[in-house]
This record gives structure tokens, C-alpha cells and sequence, in this order.
């Protein structure tokens, strides 16, 4: 009875193929290591080589079964690894992610994998074996002979031939793959093996080595008396460090008989992180009151998630490092997430402290190799504990048995593009629930949506209300921007810049937040600070200038721009802000003195230029940090006793229902910057808005009042967390035919849905990027609608809209991005 397999591949097509399991088999990537399986021993999480078009693509086997399919199967050609790369419980978190937010298979396992394993591969072409009849003339039989005469069977990638043929040479190879004459052959970019490296040691004892002596040795036994001195194994390039031994010298040495070299795995570190030991702070009384439900949801291995809501510096990780030892003792792995490892260097070297050798760092900014080591100690169980960013949710860590996430309600935790367009936040959720973990998020102004999750008892909520030490929350001042206008040095209305000059003084320090995200196209009136909006979404309407109107890109409402703000009547309104680099100038003017370090995307691209500047300012090497939203996060310097933000609004600019979820998210993170010391610390919010919600609260660090009052108003209008927001998205570089696509693909996603939960089609906030236009529909879900429900309703749209869609549509691309943040 013969087996079969479902294939999954890294492509948007959402379904798998299956294909049949031939009795005996070859593994191993390279010829040279041919081993011979049984059909057997193929298994989920393995990559497989199959015929699929023309190609010998690689896939990766979801399922096994008996299931004789009714049609003709093709067989698997070979498969690359051994064991499983991928657990069967990351396959099912795999499963889920596809479904939930309605990706491929092959792209919720792709983002599982780390890059060095991508089964996204190169493709590459050879000769086929036993070609009897070249093919007669033209482009084709010059690539065959082209291929002919390469050695043996040597390939050659498929970009090479596109380089030197052009379009013309990709169909010549298409056809003559058709004609069997050469095979295309999708090889990983990055093969699997350890890297290796070679190491020297004695070959005879050392002892040896120092009876040679006698009166004047030539150089080369006075060199093997030094490294005599030296603990081998070492490398070569460790041995020529050492005086006396010249590269001559070496091979006088090597020729000797003395020593003897073999290759071992190079076990390179995944991270550059120092191991500076530290012990385990016992937890004050609030923090150990608090901590005592997680130990016990610890000790019963049992799934639980909480909430732990404190402000900053209220010891939340503390916690978080008290969590992890007592879930290793139980011998489970734990998986610890942040929003960007560069930007949070100081959270990441207290795991490290503690942890040390038993922490994998998952950083972005690793190499390939080191990503893929990193990678494979999890998975061999060498480390015990997975530290990155929002991938590190796939991070192959074994039985976890706790899932931190802090900073959870940072948006960075959603990938938006491409897909697979998960939240990490609530895969990790389910990841817990597959593996009876504890999954304990923690911030200072959590999601919403967590929020909400404490309020219908999905999660428990613990609340940290005291900074550790007695350290106190800083003051915050609203400086209304309108008052001040003939009251400003440079971009620091007076209040806020006496405070830095009076800090100057002191030796103190000072950071600066000068906020970029959002459109430049948002209008605002510069006397009462109203920033226009949508009347029915409200959320703010985006200026279209080629068309000189206003738009709502959620419902499509539209109206013209305006000569006068429709609250105050005064003239002055328009699109507001200046750059970053501006604000540095003109900063440095009014403050001669003052040691500025900036910190923003153009000076932070380096490999550990992050890190450098913060250490920089740590040290007292400069006195005002000046920076976008990146000096918000997680930054611990007691010595900064002012904090400014110099454009506290650009955030409700943002076109999105959480703008002001953000705005305040923002603020408070930037505030919790100051007075982190036993100094008091005060905050400075420059602002056309003094009276938005966001600003009255942080003003009084009352959160619980502001999310009260930002729920209500979730509410009225059916958002998240009262709803789950999905965006379809439709991109083409025909701007007549996206629109067209997106009134069809709406209209049978509204016929689908009821009343009410289609909004849209409208044109994107950008709507023209690189000559392609975007529109887009939002829709509201129930939330308590899982992945079957999400699959369901755009399998049948799809389904339907292949059937209506408008002729030559094919060049419209469809995304669908579940719980989008935008
Ligand atoms: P959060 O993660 O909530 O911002 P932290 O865990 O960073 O708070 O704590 C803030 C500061 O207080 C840190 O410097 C931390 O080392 C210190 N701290 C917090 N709790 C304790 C404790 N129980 N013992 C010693 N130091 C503590
Ligand atoms: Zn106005
Ligand atoms: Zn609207």
C-alpha cells in the first residue's frame, strides 16, 4: 500500500499538493553523502525535493496518510533532511497561523524557519542525464551547449542564464525543461550543515615537546616551545597571534609531525553579549504578592496567561527573570519576546546576566549562519531559553514551558507585510494553550485588546502601582503650543527650555523626542489644533494633493479641502511639522553648549549603532539624547531628570482607529524615561491639542482613566477590541482597474457578511507608491470568530470572485491582513 504526503510550498497559493512516497529514497542535500531511506521514516517537518511544473522544488511535508487520492501523484524525488526540521508542534502553530490569518501553509512555515533554512531557495539548472538529441538551433541550443560544456554535472543558477540570455533565456529554459533535456533544481541558499572549522592540536605529549631543547634551536623549535605554552586545540589564525611564529614557522611546524588538525563544528556564539554573571534580586513585597499566581500557574504546568500591568520601573522584570528560573528548574524552556532587540540592549543583558550561557538571542541583525546556530541550539536543546523579536514567537525552544512578552501592546509585535500577517502576540497565546504554558504579557499601557481579554476573564490581570525604591513618577506639564508662540527658543517653547537649561546646570541629563511617524499629509489647524476627520470613522482624513481633497480611507468619505478649520474658522490651517534635522539645528543654536547625540534611522544603521549611543549617553559623553520614537523604549538612565517631547500630536495623524491608543502609549513610555533615579524627574508635552484624551490623561499618568474612556469610544463605533478589524488590500499598477477589482471583491465580501461590517472600498492613505495604486476595504469581525470562520469567509470570496472578476483583472493583487494595526 503505497503512503503519501501533503506538500506544502513557500508560495501565496494557500492549498497543499500530494504527492506519493516512493518505497526506498535518497536523503541528503548533496550527492556526495547518498543515503537511502524508507518511505517510512518521511515525515512532517521534513523538506522534500519534488517535480512540481518544470522544476524540482522544495516543499515541506505537512501530513503523511494512506489516502490514495483520485488523481495520478507524482513521487518525491528525495528528501533533505534526516529529522524533522520543524517539531509537530510548531507545524500546528504553522497550521493555525494559516488559517487565523489566512496565509499559505507555506508561508506560516517559512516565517517558522530561520533564514538559513529558508525552503525559499535558488533555483538552478544542470543537464538532464542520457540526453541522446540536442535540441537543433537558436537560444536554446546555445544555452544546452552553454550547459554541455560546464564540467561534469555542475549547475549553474537560473539568474545567471536570465543575466545573459534575458527574458528570451527564461523561456528558451522553460521549454527545454519541458523537453527533458536539463533540469531545474531548487537548491536552499543556505545549507544546513555546522559550519566547520579547523583546530590544531599535539600529536605527541607536550612534555615532549620542552625536553627538545638545547643550546641554540632553530626558530622553529623555539616556536613549538611557545606554543607548548598555548592550551590546544586552537585555530590557526589563534597560533600565528603568538610572537615568534610566522606563517614560515607554522609550516616548519606542521611539516615537524608535532601537531595534527581536524575539523569541528565552529561554535561560534550567537551573540555578542558579554556574560557579566549577576545574581537574582529577591522581589519586594508588592512584587512578590504579585508574583505568587504565576508560581503556582508554573508549578501546575497547566496553559494560564496574565496581564502584568505596572508602571515602568515598577520591577516588571524582575518578575519576568523570577518566572523563568522557577520554569527551568521544572526543566522547561522558556521564550521571552521584545519589540526590537537593538532597541532594547538593556533588557536584553539582564536575562543575560542571569542566564547567561543558556539564552539564545534571536537578533535581526545576526548573520545568517549565526541566526541558523542560534537557531539549532534551541533546537538540539543545548539552550534552554529564546530571547528576540516578534519571529522569536516560531523560536524552536523545547516543552516551553513560559511565554513572556513584554511591552505587549507594541505594534511592531504585528507583522503587516508580508505575509504571513501574524500578531506575535496572539500566536504566542496559542502556542501556550498547544504546550500547558504560562504566557504572562507585561506593560505599562497594555493593548486594548489585552485589556479587554482581563476584563472577560481570558487572562488575569496583575498590577504592579508603586515604582520600585521609592523612585517617584515624574511631573508632567501640557505646554499648549498656541500660547507660545511668541514664546519659543528654537523648537523648546520657554517653560520646557529653562528646564533643560536649569538641568544643564546641574550635570544632568535630558531626552528629547521629536515624533516622525505619521503622513506628512494630515491637515491641522494651527490656532485651535483640531486635526480633521472623518465625521463617521473618526479617524483622521488624509490629504490627497493632486486632487485637493480630504479622505477617509477606512469608509471612502471624501470632501473637499477646506479654506477654514470647521471648529474655529481660522485660516490657518494646513500640513504641520518640520525634520528631525531641522529641529537638531535649530536646537543647537539656542543651546551652544549642550552635547547633542542624535538618534534616529539615519544614525543608527549600523550593526551595534544603537547600542553605541546609548552607551554613549549612559556614560555622561553627551547631555541631551535627541531621537524619533526609538528613544522611548526602554531606556534606564537615572541620571535624565527631563524628558520633552517636542511634537506630542503627529501620532493622531496616523490615520487608524488606535491613534490615540498610540499617542498615549507613546507619551507615558517617554515620560517613564525620567526620574528612573533618586532625582525627581519632570516631562514636558508640547501640544495644539491640550484638551485630546490622551494628553489629559498622561498628564496625571492615569491610564486606567484614559482606557476607560477610549473603550467607550471603541465601542460606539464597533472597533477592536469590540470587533477584529480586517483590511483587504488591492494593489495594481493600473489605477482604473484596482478601483474596479476593489468594487467587486467588496461587494461579495459585503453580500457575504451583513450589514454593516464591510467599510469601504477607498483609496490607501498612500495611495500611489512607485507608480502602484492602492485601495482598500475594511472589515469588522466578530471577536470571538476564530481561524475557521476568517478561512471560510475569504475562501468563499475568492471563490465567488473568480467567477465575477473583470476581465484582464489578473494583474490586481489581493491581500487580506487579519487584525491589522493600521
Ligand atoms: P520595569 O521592567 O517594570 O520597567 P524594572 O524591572 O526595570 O522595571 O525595575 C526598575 C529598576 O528597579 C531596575 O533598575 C531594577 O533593577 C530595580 N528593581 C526592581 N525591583 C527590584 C528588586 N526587587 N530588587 C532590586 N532592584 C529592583
Ligand atoms: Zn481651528
Ligand atoms: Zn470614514
Amino acid at each position: 500500500m503505497p503512503s503519501f504526503a501533503d506538500i506544502a510550498f513557500p508560495t501565496a497559493v494557500r492549498r497543499c499538493f500530494t504527492y506519493r512516497i516512493p518505497d526506498q529514497l535518497k536523503c541528503g542535500m548533496d550527492d556526495s553523502s547518498e543515503i537511502s531511506v524508507s518511505a517510512g521514516s518521511v515525515r512532517p517537518g521534513m523538506r522534500v525535493w519534488v517535480p512540481l511544473k518544470n522544476q524540482m522544488a522544495i516543499g515541506m511535508v505537512v501530513r503523511t496518510h494512506q489516502e490514495t487520492p483520485d488523481f495520478e501523484t507524482k513521487d518525491i524525488i528525495r528528501t533533505l533532511d534526516s529529522r524533522p526540521v520543524l517539531s509537530d508542534e510548531l507545524l500546528k502553530l504553522a497550521e493555525w497561523v494559516h488559517r487565523f490569518y489566512y496565509s499559505s501553509l507555506g508561508e506560516a512555515i517559512q516565517a517558522a524557519l530561520p533564514a538559513g533554512m529558508n525552503f525559499i531557495a535558488e533555483p538552478r539548472v544542470r543537464m538532464a542525464p542520457n540526453v541522446h538529441k540536442p535540441p537543433s538551433r537558436g537560444i536554446e541550443r546555445e544555452i544546452f551547449d552553454f550547459l554541455n560544456d560546464l564540467s561534469g554535472d555542475t549547475d549553474i543558477s537560473l539568474n545567471e542564464i536570465s543575466r545573459q540570455w534575458q527574458k528570451k533565456g527564461e523561456r528558451a529554459i522553460d521549454r527545454l525543461a519541458k523537453k527533458g533535456l536539463i533540469e531545474i533544481w531548487q537548491i536552499p541558499k543556505v545549507r544546513m550543515k555546522p559550519q566547520m572549522e579547523t583546530v590544531w592540536s599535539w600529536k605527541v605529549a607536550p612534555e615532549e615537546i620542552k625536553e627538545l631543547e638545547s643550546s641554540s634551536p632553530p626558530k622553529w623549535i623555539r616556536g613549538l616551545q611557545v606554543l607548548a605554552e598555548l592550551p590546544l586545540p586552537a585555530t590557526r589564525v589563534e597560533i600565528l597571534a603568538q610572537p615568534g611564529i610566522t606563517p614560515y614557522v607554522w609550516k616548519r611546524i606542521r611539516d615537524s609531525g608535532y601537531v595534527t588538525s581536524k575539523e569541528v563544528p565552529s561554535d561560534q556564539a550567537a551573540s555578542a553579549l558579554p556574560h557579566e554573571p549577576d545574581s537574582i534580586s529577591s522581589l519586594n513585597e508588592e512584587q512578590a504578592s504579585v508574583y505568587e499566581p504565576v508560581r503556582e500557574a508554573i508549578e501546575a504546568e497547566e496553559y494560564k496567561r496574565f496581564l502584568l500591568y505596572g508602571v515602568t520601573g515598577s520591577g516588571k522584570t524582575e518578575i519576568y527573570i523570577h518566572a523563568l528560573r522557577d520554569t527551568l528548574a521544572r526543566g522547561r524552556g522558556g521564550l521571552i519576546l521584545v519589540p526590537e532587540i537593538a532597541l532594547t540592549p538593556q533588557t536584553v543583558r539582564r536575562f543575560y546576566r542571569i542566564f547567561g550561557d543558556q539564552i539564545a538571542v534571536l537578533h535581526s541583525r545576526l548573520s545568517e549562519r549565526e541566526r541558523f546556530d542560534a537557531w539549532s541550539s534551541l533546537q538540539k536543546g543545548e539552550k534552554t531559553i529564546a530571547i528576540g523579536a516578534r519571529s522569536a514567537v516560531f523560536a524552536p525552544v523545547r516543552n516551553p514551558g513560559l511565554i513572556i512578552i513584554d511591552e505587549e501592546h507594541d505594534s511592531s509585535y504585528k507583522q503587516e507585510d508580508p505575509a504571513p500577517r501574524y500578531h506575535a502576540r496572539e500566536t504566542a497565546i496559542m502556542r501556550a494553550r498547544f504546550n500547558d504554558a504560562v504566557i504572562m504579557t507585561g506593560s505599562a499601557t497594555p493593548s486594548l485588546v489585552s485589556l479587554n481579554a482581563a476584563a472577560t476573564d481570558k487572562c488575569r490581570m496583575l498590577k504592579l502601582e508603586s515604582r520600585h525604591a521609592l523612585a517617584e513618577l515624574p511631573d508632567v506639564t501640557v505646554l499648549d503650543l498656541k500660547q507660545y508662540r511668541s514664546a519659543m527658543r528654537g523648537p523648546l517653547a520657554v517653560p520646557l527650555f529653562l528646564a533643560v537649561e536649569e538641568a544643564l546646570a546641574k550635570k544632568e541629563q535630558i531626552i528629547l523626542l521629536h515624533n516622525r511617524r505619521g503622513f506628512s499629509t494630515f491637515i491641522q489647524c494651527e490656532d485651535c489644533g483640531q486635526v480633521l476627520e472623518c465625521p463617521h470613522c473618526s479617524v483622521s482624513l488624509t490629504h490627497h494633493r493632486s486632487r485637493r481633497h480630504l479622505r477617509c480611507h477606512y469608509c471612502g468619505y471624501s470632501r473637499l479641502m477646506p479654506r477654514q478649520c470647521p471648529s474655529c474658522d481660522s485660516e490657518s490651517i494646513g500640513e504641520l511639522g518640520m525634520g528631525t534635522q531641522r529641529v537638531e539645528d535649530e536646537l543647537r543654536e539656542v543651546l551652544p553648549d549642550a552635547r547633542i547625540l542624535r538618534m534616529d534611522q539615519d544614525t543608527t544603521s549600523g550593526k551595534n549603532a544603537h547600542d553605541n549611543i546609548l552607551q554613549k549617553f549612559g556614560r555622561g559623553d553627551a547631555d541631551i539624547l535627541m531621537g524619533t520614537q526609538i528613544v522611548a523604549k526602554g531606556l534606564d538612565f537615572p541620571n535624565v531628570t527631563v524628558v520633552g517631547v517636542i511634537n506630542s500630536d503627529t501620532e493622531l495623524a496616523f490615520p487608524s482607529y488606535r491613534s490615540a491608543e498610540r499617542m498615549y502609549q507613546l507619551l507615558s513610555q517617554v515620560a517613564g524615561r525620567s526620574g528612573r533615579g533618586s532625582k525627581p524627574g519632570k516631562v514636558f508635552l508640547q501640544t495644539l491639542m491640550p484638551d485630546h484624551s490622551a494628553l489629559r490623561f498622561a498628564r496625571s499618568h492615569d491610564f486606567p482613566g484614559f482606557a476607560r474612556q477610549e473603550m467607550m469610544s471603541r465601542k460606539n463605533l464597533d472597533y477592536p477590541p469590540y470587533s477584529r478589524l480586517a483590511k483587504v488590500f488591492f494593489r495594481s499598477a493600473d489605477p482604473q482597474m484596482v478601483a474596479r477589482v476593489a468594487e467587486t471583491f467588496t461587494g461579495i465580501l459585503a453580500g457575504l457578511l451583513h450589514n454593516g461590517t464591510v467599510m469601504g472600498p477607498s483609496p490607501s492613505a498612500i495611495e500611489r507608491m512607485n507608480n502602484i495604486y492602492s485601495w482598500e476595504a475594511h472589515i469588522k469581525l466578530h471577536p470571538e470568530k476564530g481561524g475557521q470562520f476568517i478561512e471560510r469567509v475569504f475562501d468563499r470570496a475568492f471563490e465567488a470572485y473568480d467567477k465575477e472578476k473583470p476581465a484582464s483583472s489578473g494583474k490586481v493583487r489581493i491581500t487580506v491582513n487579519v487584525d491589522t494595526m493600521h
